[in-house]
């Protein structure tokens, strides 16, 4: 079978870009060159692993270079930008990204850390209850981290962690289900840990709903929102989740290594008796340089920081924290359904071939900006790097099977979405010959 993009379906995505007035936010970013194929620009669909670099980006670092050079350790103290206070510049547009109060986000270290540091606080097993509840297909290392967090508590990781399955058949877990078991099971779960969309399929779980039937229950919740910050509308505050935390630098576009996020609710932020690990940027800022042994409590997410803030890895953060704020998260998941239906109507023209599945969910409102394909029969390492150099096209795979696509709102193009498609469909065909 003979897999094929058409010219005319070239000519529409163009023109899908004419008449696309959000076209332009992509000027905003450097796009790598293509490594191959006709096209002098990548096709960038690897915004989930690594989102690219804002232009601002570059000017944030500078900045700073700037005044490490100039005032060296007055920098702490620079009239317009101190670092003493630097993440309190992250502050506001984060939590009008996530739907926080001020006071219920920090930027600090990175997503692994954070979720560490809001265990000691917010994973209290018993006797009675100590599962942690989260999803068969986590990230990796959300996995070591729950398993290693049973462990240190003296509990058995493969006992106390428990891995739900989508049903026999399917490929995403439903929030439905989720919510069946917490009801039924719910007594003995010490935390629930999931990921709001899920790193491998795209899937975006009912936040909302798994907090409230949790919480019914007795449990705590966090989120892992690696994959939904900068992605999905979020409304931390309003949906009670007891704590998250995300990277920045996928669809936040921060840059590798830049700082993390991570959120607690206001209910839990007077609480002086939750155990915490605490370092001098956590105390109050109005007594942290008196140097005295006892730490002062703020009823801030701040007060779970460390270490004094990382500014190079939070300077372009910031600067891509800016055009969130200039855009508005609304209007970027309106370009990211556009996109991101169009991508999979072209995928399912070649999923007729019936080697290809998507296992992304069907329905806009259960994904985010991504669509995953499984290819039977082909090593997916195989088809990433075709794709990357004989087509321009950047994808991310996994093991063994799936290739993610993530058109990203803020810089791919319907273009790009024809030809990840066209390149998809040229790379099976030649390898099936
Ligand atoms: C990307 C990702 C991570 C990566 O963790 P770091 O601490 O930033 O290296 C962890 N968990 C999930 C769900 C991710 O998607």
């Amino acid at each position: 079978m003979t897999l094929t993009t058409t010219t005319t379906d070239e000519d529409q995505a163009r023109q899908l870009d004419e008449h696309d007035p959000m076209s332009t936010l992509r000027d905003q970013f450097h796009i790598p060159p293509a490594s191959g194929g006709p096209f002098v620009e990548a096709a960038y669909m690897a915004g989930s692993s690594l989102g690219l670099q804002p232009r601002s980006a570059a000017r944030a670092l500078a900045a700073e270079l700037e005044t490490w050079a100039q005032f060296g350790v007055a920098g702490h103290e620079h009239p317009a930008r101190p670092w003493m206070s630097y993440h309190e510049l992250l502050r506001a547009p984060t939590a009008r990204l996530t739907g926080a109060l001020p006071a219920e986000v920090a930027l600090m270290n990175s997503l692994t850390v954070n979720l560490h540091l809001l265990m000691v606080s917010f994973y209290r097993p018993t006797t009675e209850r100590h599962a942690i509840l989260i999803e068969d297909s986590a990230f990796n290392s959300d996995s070591y981290a729950v398993r290693s967090q049973a462990a240190f508590h003296g509990y058995d990781p493969d006992r106390a962690v428990i891995r739900l399955r989508p049903r026999p058949g399917e490929d995403t877990l439903r929030s439905e289900d989720v919510i069946d078991y917490l009801n039924r099971e719910g007594h003995r779960v010490a935390l629930v840990l999931l990921g709001g969309v899920n790193y491998y399929t795209g899937e975006l779980l009912d936040i909302p709903a798994i907090t409230l039937a949790a919480q019914a229950q007795g449990a705590v919740v966090g989120w892992d929102l690696a994959h939904a910050a900068g992605n999905v509308p979020l409304r931390l505050h309003d949906w009670n989740v007891d704590f998250a935390a995300w990277c920045s630098y996928k669809y936040l576009n921060g840059g590798p290594g830049g700082i993390a996020g991570a959120f607690v609710h206001e209910r839990h932020l007077d609480d002086t008796s939750l155990p915490k690990f605490n370092g001098w940027w956590g105390t109050d800022p109005k007594t942290r340089f008196e140097m005295r042994p006892g730490f002062d409590h703020t009823a801030s997410a701040d007060s779970w920081q460390l270490s004094n803030t990382s500014i190079m890895a939070a300077a372009p953060v910031l600067a891509s924290l800016r055009i969130f704020d200039d855009i508005g998260m609304e209007a970027l998941r309106g370009r990211s359904v556009r996109l991101t239906n169009y991508l999979e109507a072209l995928l399912d023209e070649l999923c007729r071939d019936p080697r290809l599945t998507i296992i992304t969910p069907r329905e806009p409102a259960q994904r985010g900006a991504q669509i995953s394909v499984r290819i039977k029969g082909l090593e997916a390492e195989k088809v990433r790097d075709a794709l990357r150099y004989e087509h321009g096209v950047y994808t991310d795979d996994r093991k063994p099977d799936v290739i993610r696509f993530a058109p990203v709102p803020l810089y791919n193009t319907f273009h790009d979405c024809w030809r990840a498609a066209a390149g998809l469909a040229d790379v099976i065909s030649k390898h099936s010959q």
